[in-house]
């Protein structure tokens, strides 16, 4: 294959509308003192609400923060909205822009999204994008069409601005309908082709109903550097499982 492989791989746990903070503490304990592996990275990306409760209670821990999205003016009359700079402030590394529930059910648009990675850029926030065709455009053989269409947000990045991409087949989240080892692979190569013709070099991620019956062989296929996880997030055994099948997959490489 013609890309290189990034950094370490990232396990990321999308809580989306879960998680009281007494079930946040719980899970975090259950996780253990340090789940990250040498070749893994772990975030979990809660709600908003339990982002200052939870750096409090990672403290030193090798786990980082993310946010599930983010507004793109830095301040002012926005009423519900949330900056970039508050996430900083409140202890995230990462940011998710354009999960697909934001883009289907919010109905956030390519224009929203370019501007929300640049706003997270000039905050010294890494955005996770997240990218997937529903399952009629796969049907009718256009996925990369619909690939190329989302990822020209990042046409005019700032030079080495730091990106992770989520690939995240829409017919795949939250259904139990995993993508097959065969259409990840080839979904993979395209899209690091597209980054290269866009001149980003940056890992790229697989979601969609992992858990830890398939996630050492999704983890495998060539092309993806780890996984954006949702359901299977909000167990502790079972995100603790998908991490560890991870780094057995980042220890044979
Ligand atoms: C997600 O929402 O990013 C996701 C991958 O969800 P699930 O793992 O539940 O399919």
């Amino acid at each position: 294959m013609g890309f290189t492989s990034h950094k370490r791989h990232l396990i990321a746990g999308n809580w989306k509308m879960n998680e009281l903070l007494s079930e946040a503490k719980d899970l975090v304990t259950h996780l253990g003192e340090n789940p990250a592996e040498d070749h893994v990275e772990v975030a979990l990306m809660p709600p908003y609400t339990l982002l200052h409760p939870l750096a409090d209670l990672l403290g030193e821990r090798n786990i980082r923060l993310g946010a599930q999205n983010v507004y793109f003016e830095p301040q002012g009359a926005f009423t519900g909205s949330i900056s970039p700079l508050m996430l900083r402030d409140a202890g995230c590394h990462y940011v998710i822009i354009g999960h697909s529930e934001r883009r289907d059910i919010m109905g956030e648009t390519n224009e929203q999204i370019r501007a929300k990675l640049h706003a997270a850029w000039e905050s010294g926030l890494e955005p996770v994008l997240c990218i997937g065709e529903h399952l009629d455009e796969r049907e009718n053989g256009e996925t990369n069409a619909v690939l190329r269409s989302q990822l020209v947000v990042l046409e005019g990045a700032p030079e080495g601005a730091p990106i992770t991409v989520a690939y995240e087949p829409v017919w795949a989240i939250g259904t139990g309908k995993t993508a097959t080892a065969e259409q990840v692979t080839e979904t993979h190569a395209y899209i690091h082709e597209e980054l290269t013709r866009l001149g980003m070099d940056c890992r790229v991620l697989y979601g969609g109903s992992v858990n830890p019956g398939n996630a050492e062989e999704l983890m495998a296929c060539p092309g993806v550097e780890g996984a954006l996880v949702g359901g299977a997030s909000l167990d502790a055994d079972s995100f603790t499982a998908i991490i560890q099948a991870a780094a057995n997959v980042a220890n044979r490489v």
